[in-house]
């Protein structure tokens, strides 16, 4: 069974590692959005497909039997694609979707719904620190009278807040240096997505116990399946339940190509 991987997370490197060294034949795929991205075990393809059309064309010029989507749960337009591409081209689609992470005792909270109202919230306090990629630093642009600390991968290309400062740093990250980044840099807020999973989850311990407030966007709903009659569908946590899934859905028998 030839599987197409929609990856950029550590759970779709998971999943590719275990296919790969079950001798499975499995290409995963990623944005490109980072300059130097942690690459997947196996066959790696860089690029967007060009909306669900161009993923459905995908799927049957490249002979994909199933399609797992293990991306961000943040990134709903590759997930809205998946959902369609599979349901057009009649592909088995197994979504891999890490659960979110659920305030635990101490921890001070400040839930909303979109990154500008993350930014509204952040405007509240003296010296913020942003963990939120790069992609929508332009909420906090308007923001002049807070000091925002932006970590991100590569640098930003929007506009952002005037009075700021960068800190280049791909995860995973320790409490020890997550404390001591928000010690230093006087930290009063943190801003984060709900993204849920370990690799970056060390500032929320980091802030509990420091007292500081974190500003956590949640996250957007699981896509629109479309008609699960067209194809199997499963829904997972882990890429060890993805593992699972897939092995189950081959023993039910080789798709047909749509
Ligand atoms: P998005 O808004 O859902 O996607 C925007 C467009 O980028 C898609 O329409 C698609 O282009 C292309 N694309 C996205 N993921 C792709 C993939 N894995 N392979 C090929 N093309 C892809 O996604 P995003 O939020 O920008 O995230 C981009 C990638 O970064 C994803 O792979 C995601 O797993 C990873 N990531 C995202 C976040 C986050 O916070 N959003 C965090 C960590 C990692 P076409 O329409 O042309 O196909």
């Amino acid at each position: 069974m030839r599987a197409l991987i929609l990856g950029g997370t550590r759970e779709a490197r998971d999943l590719a590692k275990r296919l790969v060294e079950a001798g499975d034949d499995v290409v995963s795929s990623l944005a490109g959005r980072v300059k130097n991205p942690a690459l997947p075990a196996g066959e790696v393809r860089i690029g967007g497909f060009g909306g669900p059309e161009g993923l459905a064309a995908w799927i049957k010029d490249n002979n994909i039997d199933i399609l797992i989507d293990a991306t961000h749960p943040f990134a709903e337009k590759i997930s809205r694609s998946a959902a369609t591409a599979t349901a057009t081209t009649g592909t088995p689609l197994v979504l891999l979707h890490r659960p979110a992470w659920e305030k635990q005792p101490g921890e001070k909270w400040i839930e909303v719904s979109s990154m500008d109202e993350a930014a509204a919230e952040a405007s509240t306090f003296g010296t913020v620190l942003l963990t939120i990629g790069r992609q929508k630093l332009a909420s906090f642009a308007p923001y002049a009278a807070t000091h925002f600390v932006i970590r991100c991968v590569d640098e930003p290309e929007v506009a952002l807040p005037p009075d700021h400062e960068i800190i280049y740093s791909r995860g995973p990250f320790t409490e020890e240096g997550e404390e001591q980044l928000q010690r230093e840099s006087r930290v009063q807020a943190l801003v984060t997505k709900n993204s849920g999973g370990g690799l970056t989850h060390a500032k929320l311990i980091a802030a509990k116990k420091l007292g500081i407030p974190v500003i956590i966007v949640q996250r957007p709903p699981l896509p629109a399946l479309e008609d699960t009659s067209k194809r199997p569908v499963r829904v997972t946590h882990t890429a060890d339940e993805a593992f699972d899934a897939l092995a189950t859905l081959r023993k039910s028998g080789k798709p047909s190509r749509g």
